[in-house]
């Protein structure tokens, strides 16, 4: 049997699996504004004098700011495969439900633009973004919340 490695396409931004999946980002400890993606050099509060950051679990749930259906393949850098048909997928904008920030994401797989409203409640869960002989690089995806597909 092929057994893949699990990488994450980005490090540092996610950790987890299951209900234990989160966002990582960075809070600054002098004037508490959260980033993601994080930001490890300097706050980018520009009312605050600097603080230092440090990572943070974002909240699991956040309800949907805006959304749209990505029916093309990006142009590069984007990375795919042109020997490979294109499948089309929903990208949302989710407010996080504590921290207020936007953050954007692929909704999971069979999850389409008609299924989705704005302000939707939404949860953070692992997916896989691609996958060669060796690797399967893993991502964060949106899902609505109580679709357990
Ligand atoms: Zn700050």
């Amino acid at each position: 049997m092929l057994t893949r490695t699990r990488t994450p396409a980005v490090s540092d931004w996610f950790t987890g699996e299951g209900d234990g999946f989160r966002l990582l980002g960075t809070r600054c400890t002098s004037c508490a504004s959260v980033f993601f993606p994080r930001e490890d050099s300097h706050c980018r509060n520009p009312h605050c004098a600097g603080g230092a950051l440090e990572e943070v679990p974002l909240s699991r749930t956040g309800r949907i700011w805006s959304y749209t259906d990505s029916r093309y393949r990006p142009p590069s850098p984007y990375v795919s495969n042109p020997e490979l048909p294109w499948e089309p997928y929903a990208l949302i904008a989710v407010e996080l439900q504590s921290e207020r920030i936007v953050v954007l994401g692929q909704t999971v797989p069979g999850v389409t633009v008609a299924d989705l409203t704005v302000g939707m409640e939404v949860e953070v869960v692992p997916g896989v973004l691609d996958e060669d002989a060796e690797t399967t690089w893993t991502t964060w995806q949106w899902r609505p919340t109580g679709v357990t597909a």
